[in-house]
């Protein structure tokens, strides 16, 4: 029962142990909570576009002389949801793996600069879309051991968000410089910003400030928390400033030095 704790009196080592133990069972209870509140959330985001299909699917069958056309239009809108699903259960798979530590990363000295170029050079089609520019800014030629395909997908997802969240026209400057003992890649967009209520949640699991247009956009809520993993499991982190309706920054921090398990 994670609801009983012990009872502490006094300042001895038997009562230090209690205290301790009573810490744990919360620590316990706390992780036990999220764990309900992941299965929830799967669920509800399995079923959202479930039920669609089902809604779509139904709505062709009980229609009599249905249009070629309107087939067409409706199998179109199933197989965009049949996508969002796949892709919903991509990521959860990628978060598994991590959570299992079963994601062992294969460190490679990898010169950033180009691995950066790369990343943005993938992304083009989408910005061009949007008529948004994408600026790469290099101080000096950076080499550091990392995973390429692991950081590639933590870097991807930040800057796809980036042109997610910024209007037409918008502009995204991306800069790789060293600062002290990390590597800095920093993303910077003049979007719509996040409200600094949401700021502490973003990297969580399925959290979206705006469910509805993550969800035209074909977000899942689990971008930022797949890049986190990585860039912890690199032994950096990420930080993130933001403004509503100015822009958002995300910095990507990497050792220069990670101390590579044997
Ligand atoms: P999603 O798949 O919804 O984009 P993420 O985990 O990648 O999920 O991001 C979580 C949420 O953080 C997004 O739904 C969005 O509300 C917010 N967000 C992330 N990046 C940006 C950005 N560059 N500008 C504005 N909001 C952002």
């Amino acid at each position: 029962n994670l609801d009983e704790r012990v009872e502490i009196r006094g300042n001895d080592e038997l009562s230090n142990l209690g205290s301790a133990f009573n810490l744990m069972i919360t620590k316990l209870a706390q992780v036990e909570q999220q764990r309900k509140d992941f299965v929830a959330n799967v669920s509800h985001e399995l079923r959202t576009p479930l039920s669609a299909i089902k809604l779509l699917a139904e709505s062709l069958l009980h229609q009599e002389d249905v249009k070629a056309e309107t087939y067409r239009e409706f199998l179109q809108d199933i197989d965009t949801e049949v996508d969002r699903l796949n892709k919903i259960i991509e990521n959860l798979l990628a978060l598994v793996d991590i959570d299992k530590g079963k994601l062992e990363l294969d460190y490679q000295i990898t010169y950033v600069n180009y691995l950066i170029e790369n990343v943005i050079h993938s992304l083009k089609p989408l910005a061009d879309n949007k008529q948004i520019e994408m600026v790469f800014y290099e101080r000096e030629k950076i080499h550091i051991k990392l995973d390429q395909i692991k950081i590639q997908q933590a870097l991807t997802n930040i800057i796809h968000n980036a042109i997610k969240y910024t209007p037409n026209g918008g502009k995204i400057e991306i800069s790789l410089y060293p600062e002290y003992e990390d590597v800095v890649i920093k993303i910077e967009d003049n979007g719509i910003g996040i409200p600094e209520e949401s700021l502490p949640y973003i990297f969580e699991r399925f959290y979206r400030v705006d469910k509805a247009r993550a969800r035209s956009t074909g977000g899942t809520g689990l971008g930022l928390a797949i890049s986190q993993q990585i860039v912890v499991l690199h032994q950096g982190k990420i930080e993130v400033a933001s403004e509503v309706n100015k822009g958002t920054v995300f910095y990507v921090r990497l050792p220069k030095e990670v101390r590579v398990p044997n």
